[in-house]
């Protein structure tokens, strides 16, 4: 039996890691599990999987939830903030920890889970884009185990199965290729993405994902920040990740052998497949993904990816080669601007003249500390609203 915490599990990933484990109770036994603010969906699913703990966001939100829990007679103890977040993931009672809240606010309860050893799915991809050599360090020095969710970087996990760590190193491995959909504007005229609107931006033709990623998967961001997830997870260099895009979303991505052999993961996208892989491995349990109809697909399309249409993925392979801070920056700034579009305050290509201001405004060359990498996210933010502000006078 694994107990499991899952951090986010309201969300899209949170959900369907639910899913999964609902198939196999005789295997998993949900510890945690934490929202943010969405209290319905998380007393549910305390009523579903009666966990130990459940997190919220504060106090009121956590009396809210304790009293509808009591009126169920259920016994969930419930806890607030992150001290709640780091509390859960870190408790010595729990083997495996899903690391699914988005952004920055994952960071602290991911490395939580991290320094205590435990087996972390990763899907929280902005906290190693912010903290990567650290995060890694983290790693190494407690013996946690680390298995990528991110559909890409878990395809490529299994593509190298059964290679050390060191695969470039050892000249094994010539290139890592991450496939993208190109998001829901890959055909759209240039001219026309400055009008178009959250709802179309959050409308992803293969995935369905929560607002934030979503956004990002449309501006071609999420493949920046999964570049440099990449280089952080396989020991790479920027320059030995290609991206390319692949509208089906079929091949999760490759890895490219020395010999010539190119290995792809192929399946149907759905995120169930990836978080059944990490729960499971080394073993492989049922997700409830229906099996790939290769047939009834056709047609596989590859090409390159044009900047001009995805100025944001130039700046993130830009970030990712300057190393240092400048993944904190990155993020930090990228969070201002996809929220900011969100709320309809700054259209769709204004987001990237955002993040440029801020990239050239700051840049750390080091960060020692995750105490300095929470500074440079702060200090990202702030030049991200100043500049808003003043856009929007
Ligand atoms: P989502 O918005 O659907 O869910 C986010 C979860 O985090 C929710 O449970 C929410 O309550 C919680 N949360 C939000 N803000 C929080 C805060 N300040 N403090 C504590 N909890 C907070 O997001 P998602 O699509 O599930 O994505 C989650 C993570 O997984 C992201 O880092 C994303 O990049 C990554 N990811 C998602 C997908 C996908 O298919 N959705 C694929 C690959 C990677
Ligand atoms: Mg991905």
């Amino acid at each position: 039996m694994q107990r499991i915490t899952i951090l986010g599990s309201t969300g899209s990933i949170g959900t369907r890691t639910l899913d999964v484990i609902a198939l196999h109770p005789q295997r998993y036994q949900v510890f945690a599990l934490t929202a943010h603010r969405r209290v319905d969906l998380l007393f549910a699913q305390c009523r579903q999987f009666n966990p130990l703990y459940a997190v919220v966001a504060d106090e009121r939100l956590a009396d809210a939830l304790i009293s509808r829990l009591r009126a169920a007679e259920l016994a969930t103890e419930v806890l607030w903030g992150a001290e709640g977040l780091c509390q859960v993931a870190a408790e010595s009672r729990v083997d495996t920890v899903m690391a699914a809240i988005v952004g920055a606010a994952g960071l602290l309860p991911t490395l939580a889970a991290v320094r205590s050893g435990k087996r972390v799915l990763l899907s929280n991809k902005e906290s190693l884009v912010m903290s990567g050599e650290l995060f890694m360090e983290a790693v190494a020095d407690s013996g946690a185990q680390l298995l990528p969710i991110d559909s890409e970087h878990n395809a490529i996990f299994q593509c190298i199965a059964g290679c050390s760590k060191k695969i470039f190193d050892e000249r094994v491995i010539d290139r890592i290729i991450l496939t993208a959909s190109g998001g829901p504007f890959r055909t759209l005229p240039i001219d026309q993405l400055q009008s178009v609107t959250p709802e179309q931006a959050c409308a992803h033709p293969n995935w369905e994902m929560g607002r934030k990623i979503s956004v990002d998967s449309a501006s071609m961001m999420n493949k920046g920040l999964e570049l440099i997830e990449a280089c952080w997870l396989f020991d790479a260099t920027p320059d030995q990740v290609d991206i390319v895009i692949h509208p089906q979303s079929i091949i999760h991505s490759m890895v490219q052998y020395v010999d010539g052999s190119t290995l792809a993961q192929l399946g149907n996208p759905d995120m169930r497949t990836p978080i059944a892989h990490a729960l499971a491995w080394p073993e492989r349990i049922v997700s409830g993904v229906p099996a790939l109809d290769l047939v009834a697909i056709g047609q596989l399309e590859f090409s390159k990816p044009d900047l001009a249409r995805y100025p944001a993925l130039a700046l993130a392979i830009a970030a990712a080669r300057a190393g240092g801070g400048a993944g904190a920056v990155l993020n930090a700034a990228n969070e201002v601007a996809v929220d900011a579009f969100l709320q309809r305050r700054l259209l769709f290509t204004e987001m990237v003249a955002l993040l440029e201001q801020v990239l050239e405004q700051l840049v750390p060359l080091r960060v020692d500390s995750i105490e300095q990498v929470l500074e440079v996210d702060m200090r990202a933010r702030q030049l991200a609203n100043e500049w808003l502000r003043r856009r929007l006078k």
